[in-house]
């Protein structure tokens, strides 16, 4: 709820801090048991610093997290032990995530350790999740870099399911493997969320990749949510102009519609956060800014139907809407 989180600003030439940056900026959302939230936005939107706040690798600013009617946000490292187990984090880079100097073994027992596992039942459970991942114990005592980008991002799904959590956030888990590979891999976490009930944050630069995973979707726009709602809703009707031109840079499967769509090519780099446009942040790029947006901050407001949120002065709801 209300998730904010400043970083101090890049000292100037004058050597003092320039102005903080707020990389989230109000975020608020829930994720039901067994559910996956897409969180969608360009690099920079804050969508991997959130993901790092709701598991406590950040403390947030300002806002709360909670877990299953706890209050985690505020919680010492050593209060939120027996709730870390819950909580897990698949990270963008498998290779850069695993620990070069040490054996997958030792890596995929290493949550299982921290929460007091004897060494002998972490190399068991341990074998167990490399047969759920689709490898095999016998990869137990290789390291990181003999597998494939593939092979490694599955070693670290297997990590984050060591404790058996009940919530992963999965940060860009296929961006950075090979187009051939990214299908098998949201293949394995799409059944590993049936077989274990696992509710998922699936985040991701693009609207594509998480199409086809998450129940409800969440896009960010520097530091805040601009748009959420449920997948059926958002990506057959979305309501804020820059879902609209994230959606149209995802290529459509029928060639004939592919040619007559109209595509919506958004002007430039998001803005820095360290220096956000007044107004509406998104006016600067927004085909359909008008003055209003200058000046004044839009809000989330319900746009449609299931609680569905847009914050735009002028949101575009086809249909009967509510
Ligand atoms: Fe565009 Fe204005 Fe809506 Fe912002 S509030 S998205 S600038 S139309
Ligand atoms: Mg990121």
């Amino acid at each position: 709820r209300d998730l904010v989180k400043t970083f101090p600003g890049r000292p100037r030439r004058t050597g003092r801090p320039g102005a903080p940056i707020r990389a989230v900026d109000g975020v608020s959302f829930d994720v039901g048991k067994g559910e996956t939230l897409g969180l969608v936005g360009e690099s920079g939107c804050g969508k991997s610093t959130t993901g790092r706040m709701i598991v406590r690798l950040l403390d947030p600013t300002s806002g709360t997290v909670t877990f299953e009617g706890t209050e985690i946000g505020g919680l010492s490292q050593a209060q939120l032990r027996p709730h870390r187990r819950n909580l897990q984090m698949v990270f963008q880079d498998p290779y850069s995530s695993l620990n070069p100097r040490q054996t997958v073994a030792r890596i995929v027992s290493e949550p299982l350790l921290i929460q007091g596992a004897s060494a002998a039942d972490a190399r068991e459970r341990a074998g167990e999740l490399m047969e759920l991942v689709g490898l095999t114990p016998e990869h137990l005592d290789r390291y990181p870099h003999e597998f494939s980008g593939g092979q490694a991002q599955r070693i670290g799904i297997a990590r984050s399911l060591a404790t058996s959590p009940k919530l992963v956030i999965a940060d860009e888990p296929v961006s950075a493997l090979d187009v051939s590979v990214q299908a098998q891999v949201v293949n394995l976490m799409e059944r590993l969320q049936q077989e274990l009930g696992l509710a998922y944050v699936f985040i991701a630069h693009d609207l594509s990749v998480v199409k086809r995973v998450c129940d409800r979707v969440a896009v960010m726009y520097l530091g805040r949510i601009v748009e959420i709602g449920d997948k059926a809703e958002v990506y057959g009707n979305p309501a804020h102009p820059y879902t609209k031109a994230l959606l149209s840079a995802v290529p459509l499967p029928d060639p004939a519609a592919e040619r007559t769509r109209e595509r919506i090519v958004l002007l430039g780099d998001p803005p820095s956060p360290a220096n956000p446009p007044a107004g509406c942040t998104f006016h600067p790029r927004c085909p359909k800014a008008q003055e209003s947006c200058r000046t004044e901050r839009p809000l989330l407001q319900i746009v449609g139907p299931g609680g569905r949120q847009a914050a735009c002065h002028f949101p575009e709801v086809r249909g009967p809407g509510l």
